[in-house]
């Protein structure tokens, strides 16, 4: 069952090891099943190297273990909780990559220094507010999930959580682990300052790439001119 799926996340956690956002067994990475009714994550306490598709976690929306042996990773309810309040959501990815875990521990947020997170995110990073003690103690996994999705917009795919690290989403496995690498990426260089980018060109930026307009990257084989009229241009 979702045996493509379970593939997918497989390889998508080992890259969080390859763009060395995470060591040891630290970090995770769940998708959602087309139909949305399953998550596949990454078991818990597993090794990167020794990782395997048949050791990927499948559970229902509930959280309930409906393949595989393993337990799943401790932070299976944060991923649920931002699924089932982001219906776009396809993939969520924590590290503690540590550049975003550095602004994570201060409380800080990362501001948007330039085009590098213009193309990515539509502003600064947020930070999660503290959890509280009762919140902490009663159901955490699921407590920081509500935290991060009361900061959380499809616009700005990351939330770096209070005194922990960054989780990150997307509409797709591929662009949530694009983003992640972005995110430390953008992380490192706004630990050594910038000036805040002005507004025109971050919506400039953004919206080329992500807008209902965008024209960045190559067009879709039907919206390029004719090879005929090209020539006749020429
Ligand atoms: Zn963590």
């Amino acid at each position: 069952m979702l045996d493509t799926l379970k593939k997918e996340v497989c390889a998508a956690n080992k890259a969080l090891q390859d763009y060395r956002l995470v060591i040891f067994t630290e970090g995770n990475v769940s998708a959602i099943s087309d139909d949305r009714k399953f998550i596949a994550i990454k078991p818990s306490g597993i090794s990167y190297d020794s990782l395997t598709p048949e050791d990927i976690v499948v559970t229902d929306r509930k959280g309930n273990t409906v393949e595989g042996n393993l337990e799943p990773s401790t932070d299976l309810k944060t991923h649920l909780e931002i699924y089932s309040q982001f219906p776009k959501i396809a993939c969520v990815v924590h590290t503690h990559s540590p550049y975003a875990t550095i602004f994570a521990q201060r409380r800080e947020p990362i501001m948007c220094f330039g085009t590098t997170q213009a193309d990515s995110f539509f502003g600064d990073i947020p930070v999660t507010r503290e959890l509280r003690e009762k919140e902490i103690n009663d159901d955490y996994e699921c407590s920081t999930g509500k935290a991060i999705c009361e900061v959380l917009t499809m616009n700005i795919p990351a939330v770096l959580v209070a005194n922990h690290g960054p989780f990150v989403v997307g509409t797709s496995i591929s662009g949530a682990i694009n983003n992640a690498v972005v995110l430390e990426k953008v992380a490192f260089m706004a630990i050594h300052g910038g000036k805040k980018i002005p507004f025109p060109l971050l919506n400039k930026h953004y919206l080329r790439k992500h807008g209902s307009e965008r024209y960045y990257g190559q067009k879709k084989i039907d919206q390029r001119e004719p090879a005929s009229k090209k020539r006749k241009a020429a």
